[in-house]
């Protein structure tokens, strides 16, 4: 049985700060996705995670976030690359929607906005240094330590050492923020009266549609959609002037930019009640059976004596075996990654081999946790292992190999 954990209550929405979000759903508790486990000996840090909505900027967010020290990474080998295909459009647009010219600055908060503002062709181009700018000390961080130095004090007080700039870049951070609210007023305090914010987060309106658990991330705090992006942005302060979505197989982006018209200090509880998203009703409505139904199959496949494997060892996978209780009957997590097969997996403690694994261990069925978008690729390279009745099944409802259990 799933444990049922009291309702937490979020009091304020991380975004626009209107009071009393709704409950959504919770998850339960589960292992922080980047704790890859050295010593068997050893578990990873758990947190309970559940979901609110806010009622006036509709955003879906975490309730609780793990303490930082428990996201911060020591592996310089867990790198999540963000994609940039369509950067070189981002960019034209960029400078035809913002009129840039030689004599506008333009900043970017982060390392991952380097390949926009590489593209840029005019203008000048500074990026934050993250222990001279953002004061940040230690070796190994990632966007959860620089969402959390991104405060409206230091904001200010690179303003008055810079000058204000006429363009903020703030690739894939929104999402990371825990106080999502300071993290856009400090963007304003970056910039000039009516200056110009590039924001990017991934879409999470498939997931929600399709009933897909592995959205869930504990370094997501903020899960949007195209609506409650611009609802979010307004909320703060900002005016969308232009609006792309970036289509994948796996999770669409979204690609904003907009300017700044006012400070966001307005009480927004105030505020028009959204509807609620229907979508994100019926997930947290029927995600529960969704974890009895492929239970019961992986059970099925242990009755009959086969073996089960999740292909992928990323935070997608770590999720998934999580939030569907499927640990107990998995052989083993597959990846190639031979920095990963040096520990076990965070969820589960399971083993972590490579794909030589599928024909070594007898696996019958070998579910992917891998973009659908590369699963043909790993199909093609395993070929013997399909010849001999092994099978491919994804975890993705978007894949022509979705596992349909209903
Ligand atoms: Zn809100």
């Amino acid at each position: 049985m799933l444990k049922k954990n009291p309702i937490k209550v979020l009091s304020h929405c991380r975004v626009c700060r209107a009071s009393q979000p709704r409950f959504v759903t919770d998850f339960g508790d589960l292992a922080v996705t980047n704790q890859f486990i050295a010593n068997v000996d050893k578990q990873a840090f758990r947190q309970t995670i559940s979901w609110h909505e806010c009622r006036h900027c509709g955003v879906v967010q975490l309730t609780d976030t793990p303490p930082l020290e428990q996201l911060r990474h020591e592996f310089p080998w867990l790198v999540y690359r963000e994609p940039e295909g369509h950067l070189d459009d981002t960019a034209a647009d960029l400078i035809r929607v913002a009129n840039l010219r030689p004599h506008h600055r333009i900043v970017g908060l982060s390392q991952d906005d380097l390949p926009l503002l590489n593209r840029l062709e005019t203008g000048t181009v500074q990026l934050l240094n993250p222990v001279l700018d953002l004061g940040i000390t230690c070796r190994h961080y990632g966007m959860e330590t620089v969402q959390a130095q991104w405060t409206v004090d230091r904001a200010r007080r690179l303003a008055q050492n810079y000058g204000p700039f006429d363009v903020m870049v703030a690739r894939y951070a929104l999402e990371h923020a825990h106080d999502a609210a300071e993290f856009l007023e400090a963007c304003h305090e970056m910039l000039v009266p009516g200056g110009i914010l590039v924001i990017e987060v991934p879409d999470c309106s498939q997931a929600f549609r399709d009933l897909d658990v592995t959205v869930v991330w504990e370094e997501h705090v903020l899960y949007f959609t195209e609506r409650t992006l611009l609802q979010g942005l307004s909320a703060a302060g900002f005016e969308t002037l232009y609006f792309q979505r970036v289509p994948d197989p796996l999770e669409d982006r979204l690609v904003w930019i907009g300017r700044t018209v006012h400070s966001t200090k307005a009480d927004n509880s105030t505020s028009a009640i959204v509807p609620t998203d229907a979508d994100v009703g019926r997930f947290a409505e029927q995600w529960p059976q969704q974890r009895e139904a492929i239970r019961a199959w992986a059970n099925g496949i242990r009755q009959d004596g086969g073996r089960l494997a999740v292909f992928g060892a990323g935070h997608r996978a770590c999720t998934l075996i999580d939030i569907m209780g499927l640990a107990g009957f998995l052989d083993c997590v597959i990846d190639d990654s031979a920095e990963k097969r040096a520990y076990c997996f965070p969820a589960g403690g399971l083993p972590i081999r490579g794909s030589a694994a599928l024909l070594d261990r007898e696996i019958s069925f070998c579910l992917f946790a891998v973009n659908p978008g590369v699963e043909d690729r790993i199909v093609s390279r395993n070929s013997e292992y399909v010849a001999k009745g092994g099978s491919f099944v994804s975890c993705y409802p978007s894949s022509s190999r979705a596992l349909r259990l209903r």
